[in-house]
């Protein structure tokens, strides 16, 4: 990814809430964890509603097998809020939505999404949020690595990483829709992180569904 500009659509305010209001958010719904859901910091967790889950799957042909489009690396923001459960001193951080940064060129093995590109994406995150009266702002980034590419953080992923989503509460998902595996990681460093898909029932993401209690680990 480009890393010239910086992203200014960051808010990363965070928004004290009691365990109860995680528990009604988020329990009792069926899970998809991502690929490197277990290595990751249990402090810290990206939870990906099915509206933001659903986008992506249809940007990237989740499952497709090799589209003219999905051959090629794609990418955009996830956007969304973030949330403290001070008594459990745990961070959620919850994706919304993800606005595909279609102006991006991607090759088999990179992505560069120009200042061109962001400025488009800038553009539909204002569109959704006045559209659906929300105040969702980049709370991180997903690319693919298509084809027979390993699902991992590369050095231009990193540096991506470090230069723009430095945030600790800045996530990166590597996804890729041929093998349908899926990783997410987490600020400066790109450490691995725990993201799970809230799946409502059906889902682009869920065949490979696992039931999963956010307080039994
Ligand atoms: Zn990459």
């Amino acid at each position: 990814m480009d890393k010239r500009i910086k992203i200014i659509k960051y808010n990363n305010v965070v928004k004290t809430v009691s365990s109860d209001y995680i528990e009604e958010k988020y329990k009792r719904k069926s899970k998809y964890m991502s690929n490197n859901f277990i290595e990751g910091d249990r402090r810290y967790r990206l939870v990906i509603l099915n509206t933001a889950a659903n986008a992506i799957a249809e940007h990237i042909q989740w499952g497709n097998m090799r589209t003219d489009e999905n051959r090629l690396e794609q990418g955009g923001a996830i956007i969304g809020y973030h949330y403290y459960d001070k008594a459990r001193d745990f961070y959620y951080s919850e994706a919304v939505m993800a606005i595909p940064a279609y102006l991006a060129e991607g090759s088999r093995t990179f992505l560069n999404i120009s200042d061109f590109a962001w400025i488009d994406v800038y553009n539909r995150i204002d569109a959704y949020n006045r559209e659906n009266e929300a105040n969702c702002s980049i709370i991180g980034w997903y690319h693919t690595h298509p084809n027979d590419l390993e699902v991992f953080m590369s050095s231009t992923d990193r540096e991506t990483q470090e230069a723009q989503f430095y945030h600790e509460l800045s996530y990166a998902l590597v996804l890729n829709p041929h093998r349908k595996n899926w990783k997410s990681y987490r600020g400066k460093d790109s450490v691995s992180c725990q993201a799970v898909i809230l799946t409502d029932g059906l889902s682009a993401f869920n065949q490979h569904l696992v039931l999963e209690d956010l307080y039994k680990e």
